[in-house]
């Protein structure tokens, strides 16, 4: 299978060609032919697997229909740098789509995110808190939201974020498109899926491991050595 067969809108198309992606990895093949649907998906399937091309490559694809200018897809993940990744692998694949993402975390202003979201953001990528927040003080509107995505679950699960997520999903259209990707499937993130999934696709790799481009490995490190053993390593 390539990511021709997919048949993405050109503009969609030409992110992939840009990015070098040839052939999808499995948790793109098995996920993007349901998104693409409009099913919602429960995808097992954790980092550097490929997961999160196999969320936004189809939420592209889908807003090259339709208005521009208002919030139509919100991607929820655990931490900042992970929000931050998310909107880069945005930008990077949707260069040609003229669609806007903008990232909404913690510990920075709250004034540049309001400039953006009024700007006109199409694709929001947030943590739980601020998102919140924004919420709270009606700087974001979600109520043309069409996609939301909770990205690593189960990591939002470890952190507390669960109370958050369910406000959250009681402020966004109940009429939606929902994509949930985790690494892991404890209860409560099967019992988060049972209440926020409609009829979902379940899509998982047997083979967990990241693709060959990704390189783990684990250096045993006393506290204080550690920021030596970074710079070494960089
Ligand atoms: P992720 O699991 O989404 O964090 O992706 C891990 C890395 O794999 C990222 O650097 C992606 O750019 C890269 N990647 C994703 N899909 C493909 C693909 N089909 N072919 C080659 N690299 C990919």
């Amino acid at each position: 299978m390539e990511f021709n067969d997919f048949d993405f809108h050109p503009n969609v198309a030409a992110g992939v060609k840009a990015a070098g992606y040839v052939t999808p990895t499995p948790i793109q093949t098995q996920a993007i032919p349901p998104v693409l649907e409009g099913h919602d998906v429960m995808g097992l399937a954790q980092t550097g697997t490929g997961k999160t091309a196999a969320f936004v490559l189809p939420i592209l694809h889908r807003l090259m229909q339709g208005p521009r200018g208002r919030v139509r897809a919100l991607v929820i993940a655990p931490t900042r740098e992970l929000a931050q990744q998310i909107h880069e692998a945005i930008g990077g694949l949707g260069k040609q789509t003229r669609l806007r993402s903008a990232t909404i975390y913690g510990g920075v202003g709250m004034n540049p995110q309001i400039e953006k979201l009024r700007n006109g953001a199409e694709i929001v990528v947030a943590c739980p808190g601020r998102l919140l927040d924004h919420i709270k003080q009606r700087t974001i509107n979600l109520s043309h939201l069409e996609v939301l995505v909770l990205d690593e679950a189960d990591r939002m699960f470890d952190m507390g974020f669960l109370p958050d997520i369910r406000k959250i999903i009681k402020q966004v259209p109940a009429r939606r498109q929902t994509l949930l990707f985790s690494a892991t499937m404890p209860d409560d993130i099967r019992r988060l899926a049972g209440e926020v999934l409609h009829a979902p696709v379940t899509v998982q790799v047997d083979h967990t491991a990241p693709l060959n481009t990704v390189a783990h490995a684990l250096y045993p490190v006393d506290q204080h050595l550690k920021t030596s053993l970074l710079l070494e390593l960089l």
